[in-house]
Protein backbone atom coordinates (compact mmCIF):
# COMPACT_ATOMS: atom_id res chain seq x y z
CA UNK A 1 0.00 0.00 0.00
CA UNK A 2 1.18 3.18 -1.50
CA UNK A 3 0.77 5.73 2.04
CA UNK A 4 2.95 8.66 3.64
CA UNK A 5 3.83 7.27 7.27
CA UNK A 6 1.47 9.63 9.15
CA UNK A 7 -1.44 8.22 7.49
CA UNK A 8 -0.20 4.42 7.09
CA UNK A 9 -0.12 4.84 11.32
CA UNK A 10 -3.55 5.83 11.35
CA UNK A 11 -4.28 3.29 9.13
CA UNK A 12 -2.44 0.77 11.63
CA UNK A 13 -3.85 2.28 14.23
CA UNK A 14 -8.03 2.04 12.74
CA UNK A 15 -7.26 -1.77 11.90
CA UNK A 16 -6.43 -2.27 15.66
CA UNK A 17 -9.22 -0.69 17.08
CA UNK A 18 -11.46 -2.23 15.02
CA UNK A 19 -10.12 -6.00 16.14
CA UNK A 20 -10.25 -4.31 19.76
CA UNK A 21 -13.94 -3.72 18.95
CA UNK A 22 -14.55 -7.03 17.41
CA UNK A 23 -12.79 -9.42 19.98
CA UNK A 24 -14.39 -7.42 23.01
CA UNK A 25 -17.73 -7.94 21.65
CA UNK A 26 -16.75 -11.95 21.69
CA UNK A 27 -19.95 -13.50 22.43
CA UNK A 28 -23.61 -12.40 21.82
CA UNK A 29 -25.46 -13.88 24.38
CA UNK A 30 -29.40 -15.16 24.18
CA UNK A 31 -32.14 -13.85 26.22
CA UNK A 32 -32.26 -14.65 29.70
CA UNK A 33 -36.27 -16.00 30.01
CA UNK A 34 -35.68 -18.33 33.48
CA UNK A 35 -38.75 -20.47 33.00
CA UNK A 36 -38.98 -23.82 31.94
CA UNK A 37 -38.13 -24.28 28.29
CA UNK A 38 -35.83 -20.92 28.80
CA UNK A 39 -32.18 -19.74 29.23
CA UNK A 40 -30.42 -18.34 32.37
CA UNK A 41 -27.77 -16.25 31.82
CA UNK A 42 -25.78 -15.39 34.72
CA UNK A 43 -22.33 -12.51 35.27
CA UNK A 44 -19.38 -14.72 36.82
CA UNK A 45 -17.24 -11.60 37.23
CA UNK A 46 -14.14 -10.41 35.60
CA UNK A 47 -12.82 -12.69 33.33
CA UNK A 48 -9.58 -14.07 34.16
CA UNK A 49 -7.34 -16.42 31.37
CA UNK A 50 -8.89 -19.62 32.20
CA UNK A 51 -12.34 -20.50 32.29
CA UNK A 52 -14.41 -21.51 35.47
CA UNK A 53 -16.41 -24.56 35.26
CA UNK A 54 -19.98 -24.62 35.35
CA UNK A 55 -22.42 -27.38 35.95
CA UNK A 56 -26.35 -27.52 36.55
CA UNK A 57 -27.49 -30.89 37.71
CA UNK A 58 -24.92 -33.41 36.28
CA UNK A 59 -24.34 -32.02 33.30
CA UNK A 60 -21.61 -29.09 32.48
CA UNK A 61 -22.73 -25.37 31.72
CA UNK A 62 -21.84 -23.34 28.80
CA UNK A 63 -19.61 -20.01 29.98
CA UNK A 64 -18.41 -17.48 27.50
CA UNK A 65 -16.80 -14.40 27.47
CA UNK A 66 -18.84 -11.20 26.77
CA UNK A 67 -18.06 -7.39 27.89
CA UNK A 68 -14.78 -8.76 29.30
CA UNK A 69 -16.85 -10.90 32.40
CA UNK A 70 -17.43 -14.82 32.45
CA UNK A 71 -21.16 -15.71 32.32
CA UNK A 72 -22.71 -18.81 32.75
CA UNK A 73 -25.20 -19.74 30.39
CA UNK A 74 -27.45 -22.44 31.33
CA UNK A 75 -30.63 -24.17 29.61
CA UNK A 76 -33.61 -25.06 31.98
CA UNK A 77 -35.45 -28.08 30.69
CA UNK A 78 -39.18 -27.99 29.23
CA UNK A 79 -40.38 -30.26 31.96
CA UNK A 80 -38.41 -28.62 34.78
CA UNK A 81 -40.23 -28.36 38.02
CA UNK A 82 -40.75 -24.19 38.76
CA UNK A 83 -39.14 -23.62 41.72
CA UNK A 84 -35.49 -22.91 43.89
CA UNK A 85 -32.55 -24.42 42.05
CA UNK A 86 -28.58 -24.01 41.62
CA UNK A 87 -25.45 -24.67 39.68
CA UNK A 88 -22.26 -24.43 41.12
CA UNK A 89 -18.74 -22.65 39.68
CA UNK A 90 -15.05 -24.24 40.03
CA UNK A 91 -13.41 -20.82 39.29
CA UNK A 92 -9.28 -21.79 38.58
CA UNK A 93 -7.38 -20.93 41.62
CA UNK A 94 -10.47 -21.82 44.60
CA UNK A 95 -10.61 -24.73 46.13
CA UNK A 96 -14.17 -25.96 46.27
CA UNK A 97 -16.93 -25.05 43.92
CA UNK A 98 -19.16 -22.25 44.76
CA UNK A 99 -23.21 -22.03 44.89
CA UNK A 100 -25.51 -19.78 42.63
CA UNK A 101 -29.07 -19.58 43.44
CA UNK A 102 -31.81 -19.07 41.24
CA UNK A 103 -36.00 -18.96 40.83
CA UNK A 104 -37.31 -20.98 38.07
CA UNK A 105 -41.14 -18.88 37.07
CA UNK A 106 -43.77 -21.18 35.86
CA UNK A 107 -44.70 -20.52 32.43
CA UNK A 108 -47.95 -21.83 30.47
CA UNK A 109 -47.15 -23.52 27.40
CA UNK A 110 -50.65 -24.14 25.25
CA UNK A 111 -52.23 -27.08 24.05
CA UNK A 112 -52.13 -28.18 20.37
CA UNK A 113 -54.37 -30.91 19.64
CA UNK A 114 -52.80 -33.03 15.53
CA UNK A 115 -54.60 -35.75 14.11
CA UNK A 116 -52.11 -38.43 12.73
CA UNK A 117 -53.35 -40.94 10.38
CA UNK A 118 -50.41 -43.45 11.26
CA UNK A 119 -51.83 -44.61 14.67
CA UNK A 120 -47.98 -46.11 14.95
CA UNK A 121 -46.86 -43.00 15.33
CA UNK A 122 -48.74 -42.29 18.16
CA UNK A 123 -49.08 -45.97 19.66
CA UNK A 124 -45.77 -47.13 18.45
CA UNK A 125 -45.76 -51.39 18.56
CA UNK A 126 -43.30 -53.12 20.58
CA UNK A 127 -40.75 -53.35 18.19
CA UNK A 128 -40.73 -49.81 17.18
CA UNK A 129 -40.64 -49.00 20.91
CA UNK A 130 -37.33 -50.84 20.68
CA UNK A 131 -36.36 -48.77 17.72
CA UNK A 132 -36.95 -45.17 19.44
CA UNK A 133 -35.25 -46.40 22.81
CA UNK A 134 -32.21 -46.80 20.48
CA UNK A 135 -32.87 -43.70 18.97
CA UNK A 136 -33.06 -42.15 21.55
CA UNK A 137 -29.72 -43.14 23.20
CA UNK A 138 -27.93 -41.95 19.78
CA UNK A 139 -29.51 -38.43 20.53
CA UNK A 140 -29.04 -38.82 24.28
CA UNK A 141 -25.38 -39.31 23.32
CA UNK A 142 -24.79 -36.03 21.55
CA UNK A 143 -26.52 -34.17 23.92
CA UNK A 144 -24.52 -35.04 26.85
CA UNK A 145 -21.41 -34.69 24.74
CA UNK A 146 -19.03 -31.93 26.01
CA UNK A 147 -16.57 -30.21 23.67
CA UNK A 148 -14.33 -27.51 24.93
CA UNK A 149 -14.51 -24.96 22.92
CA UNK A 150 -13.70 -21.26 23.03
CA UNK A 151 -15.68 -19.05 22.07
CA UNK A 152 -19.30 -20.14 21.20
CA UNK A 153 -20.79 -18.48 17.71
CA UNK A 154 -23.69 -16.56 19.21
CA UNK A 155 -25.96 -15.59 18.44
CA UNK A 156 -27.00 -17.98 15.98
CA UNK A 157 -28.82 -17.80 12.41
CA UNK A 158 -32.27 -18.82 11.40
CA UNK A 159 -31.22 -22.06 9.85
CA UNK A 160 -33.82 -21.58 6.97
CA UNK A 161 -36.11 -18.80 5.68
CA UNK A 162 -39.68 -18.90 6.82
CA UNK A 163 -42.46 -17.85 9.35
CA UNK A 164 -41.64 -19.04 12.76
CA UNK A 165 -44.10 -20.44 14.46
CA UNK A 166 -44.76 -20.41 18.50
CA UNK A 167 -44.79 -24.29 18.79
CA UNK A 168 -42.24 -24.19 20.93
CA UNK A 169 -43.00 -25.94 24.16
CA UNK A 170 -46.92 -26.94 23.35
CA UNK A 171 -48.25 -29.49 24.86
CA UNK A 172 -49.69 -32.04 22.64
CA UNK A 173 -52.08 -34.28 22.10
CA UNK A 174 -52.09 -36.72 19.10
CA UNK A 175 -55.09 -38.40 18.51
CA UNK A 176 -56.97 -37.94 21.51
CA UNK A 177 -53.70 -38.75 23.91
CA UNK A 178 -51.20 -36.76 25.42
CA UNK A 179 -47.78 -37.12 24.54
CA UNK A 180 -44.75 -35.41 24.87
CA UNK A 181 -44.06 -31.54 24.50
CA UNK A 182 -42.92 -29.84 21.43
CA UNK A 183 -39.05 -29.76 22.22
CA UNK A 184 -38.16 -27.21 18.63
CA UNK A 185 -39.42 -24.62 16.91
CA UNK A 186 -41.27 -25.42 13.54
CA UNK A 187 -40.68 -22.98 10.61
CA UNK A 188 -42.66 -23.63 7.56
CA UNK A 189 -41.07 -23.30 4.12
CA UNK A 190 -41.41 -25.50 0.90
CA UNK A 191 -39.99 -28.60 0.58
CA UNK A 192 -36.64 -28.29 -1.09
CA UNK A 193 -35.56 -25.06 0.50
CA UNK A 194 -31.73 -25.37 1.60
CA UNK A 195 -31.11 -25.90 5.34
CA UNK A 196 -28.03 -24.10 6.87
CA UNK A 197 -25.85 -24.44 10.11
CA UNK A 198 -27.20 -21.90 12.28
CA UNK A 199 -23.35 -21.66 13.85
CA UNK A 200 -20.03 -23.42 13.44
CA UNK A 201 -19.74 -26.98 14.55
CA UNK A 202 -19.30 -30.53 13.84
CA UNK A 203 -21.86 -33.09 12.31
CA UNK A 204 -22.42 -35.39 15.43
CA UNK A 205 -25.17 -37.83 14.01
CA UNK A 206 -27.55 -38.31 10.98
CA UNK A 207 -29.97 -40.33 10.51
CA UNK A 208 -33.85 -41.46 9.75
CA UNK A 209 -35.07 -41.28 12.54
CA UNK A 210 -38.66 -42.99 13.43
CA UNK A 211 -40.14 -39.42 14.91
CA UNK A 212 -37.80 -36.71 13.22
CA UNK A 213 -37.15 -38.41 9.57
CA UNK A 214 -33.70 -37.44 8.03
CA UNK A 215 -32.12 -35.69 10.59
CA UNK A 216 -29.08 -33.82 11.60
CA UNK A 217 -27.59 -33.28 14.54
CA UNK A 218 -24.66 -30.61 14.71
CA UNK A 219 -22.30 -29.79 17.86
CA UNK A 220 -21.84 -26.28 18.39
CA UNK A 221 -19.77 -26.61 21.46
CA UNK A 222 -19.91 -26.56 24.86
CA UNK A 223 -23.05 -28.60 24.95
CA UNK A 224 -24.75 -26.52 22.55
CA UNK A 225 -26.58 -28.79 19.78
CA UNK A 226 -28.78 -28.31 17.40
CA UNK A 227 -30.90 -30.83 15.54
CA UNK A 228 -32.70 -30.24 12.37
CA UNK A 229 -35.71 -32.79 11.85
CA UNK A 230 -37.97 -34.11 8.43
CA UNK A 231 -35.27 -33.52 5.69
CA UNK A 232 -36.23 -34.44 2.49
CA UNK A 233 -32.30 -34.98 2.21
CA UNK A 234 -29.11 -34.94 4.04
CA UNK A 235 -26.35 -33.62 2.38
CA UNK A 236 -23.72 -33.78 5.17
CA UNK A 237 -22.24 -36.47 7.15
CA UNK A 238 -20.96 -37.59 10.81
CA UNK A 239 -17.64 -35.92 11.53
CA UNK A 240 -18.14 -32.77 8.97
CA UNK A 241 -16.68 -29.80 10.14
CA UNK A 242 -19.66 -27.04 8.82
CA UNK A 243 -19.57 -22.80 9.24
CA UNK A 244 -22.27 -20.61 9.62
CA UNK A 245 -24.78 -20.67 6.52
CA UNK A 246 -23.47 -24.03 5.19
CA UNK A 247 -26.30 -25.91 3.63
CA UNK A 248 -26.59 -29.41 5.44
CA UNK A 249 -29.82 -30.69 4.21
CA UNK A 250 -33.06 -29.59 2.44
CA UNK A 251 -36.69 -29.25 3.96
CA UNK A 252 -38.69 -31.93 3.94
CA UNK A 253 -41.83 -33.71 5.57
CA UNK A 254 -39.78 -37.11 6.37
CA UNK A 255 -41.18 -38.53 9.76
CA UNK A 256 -44.10 -37.86 11.96
CA UNK A 257 -45.14 -34.11 10.51
CA UNK A 258 -48.11 -33.28 8.61
CA UNK A 259 -46.76 -31.22 6.07
CA UNK A 260 -42.95 -30.06 4.85
CA UNK A 261 -41.13 -27.97 7.77
CA UNK A 262 -38.22 -27.37 9.72
CA UNK A 263 -38.47 -28.54 13.32
CA UNK A 264 -35.34 -27.26 14.54
CA UNK A 265 -34.91 -28.45 18.31
CA UNK A 266 -31.98 -26.86 20.10
CA UNK A 267 -30.57 -28.12 23.42
CA UNK A 268 -28.34 -26.63 25.82
CA UNK A 269 -26.90 -28.65 29.10
CA UNK A 270 -29.06 -31.77 27.67
CA UNK A 271 -32.09 -29.59 28.13
CA UNK A 272 -34.76 -28.81 24.93
CA UNK A 273 -34.81 -24.42 24.99
CA UNK A 274 -36.95 -21.99 23.24
CA UNK A 275 -34.67 -21.77 19.92
CA UNK A 276 -35.81 -18.22 19.22
CA UNK A 277 -34.08 -17.18 22.22
CA UNK A 278 -30.83 -17.58 20.47
CA UNK A 279 -31.66 -16.14 16.78
CA UNK A 280 -29.82 -12.87 15.67
CA UNK A 281 -32.76 -10.56 15.46
CA UNK A 282 -35.32 -11.29 18.44
CA UNK A 283 -38.90 -11.94 16.98
CA UNK A 284 -42.07 -10.30 18.76
CA UNK A 285 -42.48 -13.15 21.09
CA UNK A 286 -38.80 -13.58 22.73
CA UNK A 287 -39.11 -9.18 23.05
CA UNK A 288 -41.98 -9.44 25.41
CA UNK A 289 -41.11 -8.83 29.16
CA UNK A 290 -39.37 -11.67 30.50
CA UNK A 291 -41.66 -13.36 33.73
CA UNK A 292 -37.95 -12.38 36.20
CA UNK A 293 -35.43 -10.13 35.70
CA UNK A 294 -34.14 -10.94 32.85
CA UNK A 295 -30.11 -11.21 34.14
CA UNK A 296 -29.26 -11.33 37.83
CA UNK A 297 -26.84 -12.91 39.70
CA UNK A 298 -27.03 -14.58 43.13
CA UNK A 299 -24.61 -14.79 45.09
CA UNK A 300 -24.69 -17.99 47.72
CA UNK A 301 -23.69 -16.16 50.59
CA UNK A 302 -27.42 -14.46 50.07
CA UNK A 303 -30.55 -16.85 48.76
CA UNK A 304 -32.94 -15.88 46.55
CA UNK A 305 -36.46 -16.52 48.27
CA UNK A 306 -38.07 -19.01 47.23
CA UNK A 307 -41.79 -17.85 46.37
CA UNK A 308 -42.80 -20.58 44.79
CA UNK A 309 -44.71 -23.45 46.43
CA UNK A 310 -44.06 -26.59 45.02
CA UNK A 311 -45.03 -29.61 46.82
CA UNK A 312 -41.96 -31.89 45.09
CA UNK A 313 -39.42 -29.70 46.90
CA UNK A 314 -38.03 -30.30 50.28
CA UNK A 315 -38.12 -27.27 52.56
CA UNK A 316 -34.58 -26.99 52.84
CA UNK A 317 -34.57 -24.73 49.56
CA UNK A 318 -32.50 -25.02 46.72
CA UNK A 319 -31.83 -28.50 43.83
CA UNK A 320 -29.47 -28.46 41.38
CA UNK A 321 -30.76 -31.75 40.33
CA UNK A 322 -33.28 -31.03 37.66
CA UNK A 323 -36.68 -31.81 38.70
CA UNK A 324 -38.86 -33.41 35.92
CA UNK A 325 -42.38 -34.04 35.42
CA UNK A 326 -43.19 -37.08 34.29
CA UNK A 327 -44.18 -37.35 30.50
CA UNK A 328 -45.81 -39.78 28.37
CA UNK A 329 -44.02 -41.24 25.55
ZN1 LIG B 1 -41.79 -29.62 15.21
Amino acid sequence: MNCPPFRRFRFLLGAAMLLGAITARAASLPHSEVVPGGVAVFDLGAAGEERPVARFGRNRAMVVKDSKHWKAVIGLPLDLIPGQYFFTVQKPGEDKPRQFKFSVAPKQYRTQHLSIANKNQVDPDRKTLKRIKRERAEMDAVYNHWRDIEPVTLPLKQPVKGELSSSFGLRRVFNGKPRNPHSGLDIAAPAGRPVIAPAAGVIAATGYYFFNGNTVMIDHGQGLVSMMCHLSRIDVKKGDAVKRGDVIGKVGSTGRATGPHLHWSLSLNNARVNPRLFLWTPKPEAEKKPETAPEKTVSGEKPAKNTLKNKHQKKSGAKNKPLRKKTAQ
